[in-house]
């Protein structure tokens, strides 16, 4: 319970960060998907942080999303650089990061 607790809290707290650094410092934003590599696996973690998503739904395993090619960008963009990835999801998602000088 207490796991799950801190899970919730935490990407909560940094949803709110990302959200302002989406906002007000879109350069810290677009710098890292620069940097970003891999792809989504579907997992679904990053989709059910705080409270599941009304539109993931699973299908063969995986879980994807029902609004995929109109998505919010606050979804489209996570994770947007190294401290962006939420603990718990941070083992198993597709996405990783390069550094500038060899991106
Ligand atoms: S945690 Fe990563 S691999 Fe899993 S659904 Fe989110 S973006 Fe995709």
């Amino acid at each position: 319970m207490v796991k799950v607790y801190k899970k919730v809290v935490t990407s909560f707290k940094m949803q709110v960060k990302r959200r302002y650094l989406m906002l007000l410092k879109k350069e810290v934003v677009e710098s890292g998907l620069k940097r970003r590599r891999g792809d989504c696996l579907g997992c679904g973690a990053c989709c059910r942080s705080s409270f599941p998503c009304p539109f993931l739904f699973e299908k063969d395993g995986l879980f994807l999303c029902k609004i995929h090619e109109n998505k919010p960008d606050v979804c489209k963009t996570y994770p947007f650089n190294e401290e962006d990835v939420f603990p718990h999801t941070a083992e198993n998602c597709g996405y990783y990061f390069v550094d500038e000088a060899t991106g």
